[in-house]
């Protein structure tokens, strides 16, 4: 069974972009407009923004602990949404995502704490 730990991510930008071509989607290699996705992808975040929207910190806590699998499995869904058109944008800018999440964990290892950034 495919997961996190032997996926890689290059299969995934595969499988979503054969996705689009069988759905006739975008141009003859199924590469949509990167405008198109980036507003899209905004409308799936709310999606997901909907599912804790009005939560207590004591339902956010139950989410946590697994308390609550039907939301987290709702939650799963547009997650994979707005994941699937983060891949598109990738795939249609030439973004490698390891190298630019690699990198911006470096920036952000350098960068000096912003004075309302949470701290442990
Ligand atoms: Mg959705």
């Amino acid at each position: 069974m495919p997961d996190d730990s032997n996926t890689p991510i290059a299969e995934l930008k595969r499988q979503v972009l054969a996705m689009c071509r069988r759905k006739g989607w975008g141009d003859e290699n199924g590469v949509q407009d990167p405008q198109h996705v980036a507003m899209a992808m905004t409308v799936e975040m709310s999606e997901l923004l909907e599912h804790f929207q009005w939560l207590g910190p004591e339902d956010v806590r139950a989410l946590l602990n697994g308390g609550d699998p039907q939301r987290v499995a709702l939650i799963g869904e547009e997650f994979a949404d707005v994941m699937m058109y983060g891949l598109q944008l990738a795939d249609a800018l030439n973004i490698d995502v390891t190298q630019q999440i690699l990198r911006k964990i470096d920036i952000v290892d350098r960068r000096q704490p912003k004075p309302n950034e949470p701290r442990r």
